[in-house]
């Protein structure tokens, strides 16, 4: 039967009591990083409502009842999961409309309809909107969990209307302990995954596998080249392209900060890129303090642009990206 990952018990606890004090709210907002489980953590809840002979003691879903064997068939009347219709997409207001008909109809089992909606920060404004008036005045019988790893991009009234419950990263020995056994293979440590991660294990272990780890000295080399006159800033923006505009936004982010932690902390420094340490320890001392603060900051408005609604051209994206590298200033003078 599903459970809850090791690191999310306190949660478990705070779920427990609020269901001992008959105190469930119809809305429950979970939030955390991504990795940390919240889908898996919201399904293991639902269950635990809604199988029809739970166990007093664990109080977990027994996994032999009617209720608990519609479930592992993956087709149980009374959790309905939605999620955009392609990954990183939003969600459609046909798809908030019929969810909102179905936490309104008889429940199956006789105890709770139960929703799960990932992420909610899919909404845009007119689907967030006709989603409020049932969170307003919820159907005595419903239940319903919105997850998300970036709930400031949910609209406040929405986030007001919701019981919020934080998960926060984990690189404690639980969670270590846990990825270990999953990682019986991999060439970086649990530890050094994990903080790749940013403390979220399931998001660690897919790391594992990922190109992603390795395009890292791809990107610290081309940050030395960078550095020299001769450097082709095409041809490296289109090196890079094949990873995902997003991705290397997003790991050039990662790396810079961890220059600038060098710069400013030498030995002390509590690196992201721990693996990395010796690569970057070289590349260092040839770059200006400023200067990579003004290239942390470029590309992370970069990044924004590049998440953000409208629609950028990728390549010249990570050429202005290669481009301000060496001139720092002038280009935060332009962009002004
Ligand atoms: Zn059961």
């Amino acid at each position: 039967m599903i459970d809850i990952f090791p690191w999310q018990n306190k949660q478990w606890q705070r779920f427990m009591e609020m269901q001992q004090q008959d105190r469930m709210p119809h809305a429950i907002l979970l939030c955390g990083p991504e990795g940390i489980g919240l889908n898996r953590f919201a399904q293991t809840v639902a269950m635990q409502f809604l199988c029809l002979s739970k166990n007093p003691e664990t109080n977990r879903a027994c996994g032999t009842c009617q209720s608990c064997q519609l479930y592992a068939a993956g087709n149980h009347p009374d959790l309905n999961i939605i999620e955009p219709e392609e990954s990183g997409k939003q969600l459609k207001i046909a798809q908030v409309r019929e969810l909102i008909e179905y936490v309104g109809l008889k429940s199956f089992s006789g105890k709770l309809k139960i929703a799960i909606i990932e992420p909610a920060d899919a909404m845009n404004r007119a689907t967030a909107n006709a989603l409020l008036k049932t969170l307003e005045e919820p159907p005595s019988q419903s239940m319903l969990f919105l997850l998300s790893h970036r709930p400031s991009k949910l609209p406040i009234t929405i986030r007001s209307r919701c019981q919020r419950i934080d998960f926060k990263p984990v690189y404690d020995e639980t969670a270590l302990g846990w990825l270990s056994k999953q990682t019986n293979d991999s060439e970086l440590s649990t530890e050094a995954l994990l903080r790749l991660s940013g403390g979220g294990p399931l998001k660690a272990m897919t790391l594992i596998e990922d190109e992603q780890l390795k395009f890292r000295l791809t990107l610290i080399k081309d940050l030395k080249l960078m550095g020299k006159k001769n450097c082709d800033p095409v041809q490296i923006a289109s090196n890079w392209q094949s990873l995902g505009v997003e991705n290397i936004l997003s790991w050039l982010m990662k790396i810079i900060l961890d220059l600038i932690r060098l710069k400013l902390l030498r030995e002390r420094a509590n690196l992201i890129n721990l693996d990395l340490k010796e690569d970057l320890q070289d590349l260092v001392n040839s770059l200006d303090l400023v200067a990579l603060v003004r290239n942390y900051d470029f590309v992370l408005l970069k990044y924004q642009q590049s998440a953000g609604p409208m629609n950028y051209n990728p390549l010249s994206i990570l050429e202005e990206v290669v481009l301000h590298w060496n001139n720092p200033e002038i280009a935060t003078e332009q962009r002004e």
